[in-house]
C-alpha cells in the first residue's frame, strides 16, 4: 500500500516550526554538485554549501555510496559497543592532525560543549577547581547550547536564557594586548576561531593566533580552537590552524566533517584526553556508525592534495569576481576570509541591504549567506565546477543591480 504524501509548502512553515528561522521563499527538493532545485522546478547555484556544511556538492556519489553501503550494515550501537566507522574515523583524524584522541559527537555545538567541559575538567584535575575562567572573544559564535552561547560573543544569543555558566570573559577578537589584561593562573582556555565566521568572515591574525598560544604556555591554559566552520579543508589546509605555526590542545570540528551528515569531533591530546574516565561525559548518537562512515568517506575527498590544493584557485575566481563588482559600483569595504570561506564586507551605506541582496541572489538563482553587519558570505563547495562560480557571480551582480539600482 502507498502512503500519501502529505502536500506541504512555504507557508506551512509557519505554521508547524518553531519560529526560531526565517528560510527562504523557496523549498529546495533536489541538489546535485553545487546546483539545487526548488518546488517549481527552479534551478539555484549554491555558494552557501549548507552554511559550509556540503564541502563536496550535495549528494557528491562517494558520500551517497558511502551512506547506502553502510545503511544496509548497520547503523546504531550506543556507546555501549564500540564499531569500526568510528575507528577508522578517528584514526584518520589523529594521523593528519596534532591530535592522539577523539570524541564524536553530533552538532558543533556539542563538539564544542564537550570541549569548553574538558577545559574545566582538566583544570580541575592537574590544578585546581577555581581554574576555571575561559576567555573569549566579542562577536564569537561557537554554538545554541546554554554553555556555548555563553561563550560566544554576541549577548543577543544568550540574553534571556540565564543565569548563564560564570567565569566567562569576552575581549576584542585579534587584541593580543586585551587577552593580556584578562589572562590570568585561574584562566583554564581560550576559546578561538581562527577565522570568525558567523561574526562576519575575519581571520585571526599571525601575531594574534602566536600570542595566545604562548599566554596559554605561560598561564598553563588551553588553547581550544573551534574550527567547527573553518575546519575540513575550507581554508585549503584541512584545518586553518595549520596557517598559524600554532597547535591547539582542543580541537573541534562539525559542519563540512559529514559533508551533510550530522556529526562532529573534538579533537585532543593523550594528557589533556588522560584526565577523563567512562561516565565523565557521554552522547547516545556520537560516533554512531552512519555518521562515521560517511564522514570518513568525506575526508579521504577532502583530505587530498588535488581538493586542497584546488581551494586557493577557486577563491581567487571568487575573489576576481567580486573585485570586478567592486571596481564597477564600489561596493566593498573589504574583500577577506581564507580559502573557500570568503566575506565581502558592504560599504557602511549599503551595510543595511546585506538581507535584501541576498533575497534578490535567491530570486536571481545564486544562494549567498550573510554574517556579522552587512557581510556577504560565500561558503560554496570546495570542488565546486569554476563554470558554476562564474554562472553565479554573473547573477550575484544581476541581483546587486536589482537592489542597489
Ligand atoms: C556553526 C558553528 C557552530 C555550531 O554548530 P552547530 O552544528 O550549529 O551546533 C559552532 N562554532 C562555529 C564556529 C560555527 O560556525
Amino acid at each position: 500500500m502507498a502512503t500519501e504524501k502529505l502536500a506541504v509548502t512555504r507557508a506551512t512553515f509557519d505554521e508547524v516550526i518553531l519560529p526560531v528561522y526565517a528560510p527562504a521563499q523557496f523549498v529546495p527538493v533536489k541538489g546535485k554538485g553545487s546546483r539545487i532545485w526548488d518546488q517549481q522546478g527552479k534551478e539555484y547555484i549554491d555558494f552557501s554549501g549548507g552554511i559550509a556544511v556540503t564541502a563536496l556538492g550535495h549528494c557528491h556519489p562517494a558520500l551517497v555510496e558511502a551512506l547506502k553501503t553502510q545503511g544496509e550494515t548497520l547503523w546504531h550501537t550506543s556507546n555501549v559497543l564500540t564499531n569500526e566507522p568510528a575507528l577508522r574515523l578517528a584514526s584518520k583524524l589523529i594521523n593528519a592532525t596534532f591530535a592522539d584522541r577523539v570524541f564524536f559527537a553530533n552538532s558543533g555545538a556539542e563538539a564544542n560543549e564537550a570541549a569548553f567541559k574538558l577545559a574545566r575538567y582538566y583544570a580541575s584535575q592537574r590544578h585546581s577547581p577555581y581554574k576555571s575562567k575561559i576567555i573569549a572573544f566579542h562577536n564569537a559564535f561557537h554554538g545554541r547550547t546554554l554553555f556555548t552561547v555563553s561563550v560566544g560573543g554576541q549577548p543577543k544569543y544568550s540574553d534571556g536564557f540565564g543565569p548563564k555558566p560564570a567565569d566567562i570573559v569576552h575581549v576584542p577578537f585579534n587584541d593580543l594586548a586585551a587577552v593580556k589584561a584578562v589572562i590570568d593562573d585561574h584562566t583554564c582556555a581560550i576559546v578561538v576561531e581562527p577565522i570568525q565566521g558567523e561574526g562576519g568572515v575575519v581571520p585571526a591574525t599571525r601575531e594574534f593566533m602566536q600570542g595566545l598560544r604562548q599566554l596559554c604556555d605561560e598561564h598553563d591554559a588551553l588553547l581550544v580552537l573551534d574550527e567547527v566552520q573553518s575546519g575540513m579543508g575550507r581554508s585549503g589546509k584541512l584545518f586553518a590552524y595549520e596557517h598559524y605555526g600554532v597547535q591547539p590542545d582542543i580541537l573541534t570540528s562539525a559542519k563540512a566533517l559529514g559533508g551533510g551528515f550530522p556529526v562532529s569531533a573534538m579533537l585532543t591530546t593523550n594528557e589533556i584526553a588522560s584526565v577523563m574516565a567512562p561516565g565523565v561525559h557521554g552522547t547516545t548518537y556520537g560516533g554512531n556508525p552512519l555518521a562515521c562512515a560517511v564522514a570518513e568517506a568525506a575526508l579521504d575527498i577532502i583530505n587530498t592534495p588535488e581538493v586542497l590544493d584546488g581551494v586557493a584557485a577557486r577563491r581567487q575566481l571568487f575573489v576576481d569576481a567580486l573585485q570586478g563588482l567592486n571596481a564597477q559600483r564600489d561596493l566593498f569595504s573589504d574583500i577577506r576570509g581564507k580559502g573557500l570561506l570568503i566575506g565581502a564586507a558592504l560599504k557602511p551605506q549599503y551595510a543595511d541591504r546585506a538581507r535584501d541582496i541576498l533575497n534578490a541572489a535567491a530570486a536571481e538563482g545564486v544562494m549567498v549567506l550573510v554574517a556579522g553587519h552587512g557581510v556577504m558570505r560565500f561558503a560554496p563547495s570546495l570542488v565546486i565546477e569554476p563554470a558554476d562560480i562564474a554562472e553565479g557571480m554573473a547573477r550575484f551582480a544581476a541581483a546587486v543591480e536589482k537592489v542597489l539600482g
